[in-house]
């Protein structure tokens, strides 16, 4: 399918002097509202280079508009029977499942991720997390009894949620099914990068008839929209999935007002091989890992460790599954890379490629050019780099982007110490034949979330990071334990 073809008429921008286009409005306390803010930002097709529409970012005013609406509803909604939250949850879940097809479209414009990916992860896994936050309310017990005291855990309240542009719809129901879930009141700020998934499910909100108030959003730019909402004086928690940088800056503003703050940040993942391990499925796994996305995946494994006995054999491996990654228009089902997201992340992750070969890594495959084939869009070859010191900026940075560093070690030890020299925990992947060494290796790896022999995504599984990745973990029992408090009553 075209790009151009993509369906996006609900919001196509309406003539000057007519009715308030679509994306000139915010959802809060359960009503299309007309932005206050007056700035327009393009959306652009990244595949394309072509503008989608144009979106209105926030003010101050709408931030204030929507906290007022979240702290009105909360009495209500935090008294609600965890069946009562599960009838809306449900009715959320089955109105997003319903629009599966068109959100991947949508996602695929606005991000250019491919199509089968899109359809698989991107719009699936929202609507598994919703199912999973529903079941988990028929199980969680809120009160229970320990000796003479009763534990109630209570939401926390308003929570301000500010989401990133590379999962945009995943990452915010990662944030909005558990708070729910708990009780709390929300008001999201999405990514102003890729933002038009979130109209398409706030029109699923208003299908599913959540009380007003309960569920809110504005958009803006970090600084002026995301900051006056991580420090609006009537919000409880801020939840916010991020870059370290803005997250340590938000993490500051939150200590100040001790806030509770859960933070997922940044990473620097290592997948190690060990030297018994199927070497050939393992570099092949890995690579499609790295390249998930276009890179544009905060658990990326985009450290490939490699036992210096076999290094340039998977040297090769690594090459050759670069190689045959099929990169270009990402509405095509045969499609595995599309475009980085924008023109900056482009000339962000071209620059980190220059630095890795000045700094003495060896270029294998990809580089800075763009793909022969491919004049127009924010495309970068899939990049291959070997010989990478663990001291480098490859290697000690997040590039998010297609770009894999493949670094030699001597023993299992070695390996595990390479993996931990980082300031990043948030993934990794162990591959080997012997179960009980890879679960040994696993054990000492300072990471939030470890797969072995590749295994399968686990939606219920609490996701986050160690070190400076994050505080908090999402999905599961701790990501709903992350919007409750407790309360002891002794009697
Ligand atoms: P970003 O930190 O630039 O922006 C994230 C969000 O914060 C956006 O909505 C942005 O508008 C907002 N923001 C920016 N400055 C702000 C400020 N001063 N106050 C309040 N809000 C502000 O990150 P990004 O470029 O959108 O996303 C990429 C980053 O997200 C990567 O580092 C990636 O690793 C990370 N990420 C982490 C996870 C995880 O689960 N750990 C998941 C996805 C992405």
């Amino acid at each position: 399918m075209p790009i151009s073809a993509i369906s996006l008429t609900r919001f196509h921008q309406l003539e000057p002097g007519g009715p308030v286009p679509p994306y000139d409005q915010f959802f809060i306390e359960g009503s299309w509202v007309p932005a206050i803010g007056s700035e327009r930002l393009e959306v652009e097709n990244p595949a394309t280079e072509e503008t989608i529409t144009t979106v209105r970012m926030g003010s101050a005013g709408d931030v204030g508009a929507a906290v007022s609406a979240a702290r009105r509803a909360l009495p209500g909604w935090a008294t609600t029977t965890p069946e009562q939250r599960k009838a809306h949850l449900v009715a959320l879940r089955d109105a997003l499942g319903a629009r599966q097809q068109s959100l991947a479209e949508t996602i695929t414009a606005d991000l250019g991720c491919p199509i089968r990916l899109t359809t698989r992860i991107q719009a699936a896994l929202p609507v598994q997390v919703l199912s999973d936050y529903c079941d988990l309310l028929d199980s969680h017990r809120f009160t229970e009894t320990v000796r003479n005291s009763t534990i109630v855990h209570e939401p926390v309240g308003v929570v301000a949620a500010i989401t990133p542009w590379n999962y945009p719809l995943y990452q915010i129901l990662c944030k909005i099914a558990p708070a729910l879930a708990a009780g709390c009141t929300v008001v999201l700020k999405p990514s102003e990068v890729t933002p038009l998934v979130v109209w398409q499910l706030f029109e699923a909100v208003a299908e599913a008839g959540l009380p007003p108030g309960v569920l809110n959003f504005v958009l803006g730019r970090g600084p002026e929209v995301g900051e006056a909402l991580v420090d609006h004086p009537d919000v409880d928690m801020v939840s916010f999935t991020g870059s370290t940088a803005v997250g340590r800056h938000i993490g500051g503003l939150c200590g100040a007002r001790v806030r509770p703050v859960a933070l997922e940040l940044g990473g620097k993942s290592a997948n190690i091989i060990l030297e018994d391990a199927d070497l050939a499925t393992a570099v092949k796994v890995g690579v499609a890992n790295a390249f998930l996305n276009s890179g544009q995946t905060c658990s990326a494994w985009s450290r490939m460790l490699v036992p210096a006995s076999r290094y340039a054999e998977a040297v090769d491996m690594a090459e050759a599954a670069a190689s045959r990654t099929t990169v270009g228009d990402p509405t095509e089902e045969t499609t595995r890379m599309g475009p980085v997201a924008s023109g900056p992340q482009r000339k962000r992750v071209v620059d980190f490629i220059e630095t890795a070969v000045a700094e003495g890594a060896r270029l294998i495959t990809g580089g800075t050019a763009r793909p022969a084939d491919l004049p127009t869009g924010h495309y970068v070859a899939p990049t291959v780099l070997a010989d990478v010191d663990p001291e480098s900026t490859l290697a000690q940075e997040e590039v998010f982007g297609p770009v894999l560093a493949v670094i030699p070690f001597d023993d299992d030890h070695h390996a595990v110490a390479i993996a931990n020299n980082s300031r990043y925990g948030l993934a990794g992947g162990v591959w080997s034949a012997d179960r009980d060494r890879a679960l040994a290796v696993a054990g000492r790896l300072q990471a939030g979330s470890i797969d072995i022999n590749g295994a399968a995504y686990n939606s219920r599984a609490p996701f986050g990071g160690y070190k400076q990745s994050g505080l908090g973990r999402e999905l599961g029992v701790a990501g709903l334990e992350e919007f409750l408090q407790a309360k002891a009553i002794q009697q």
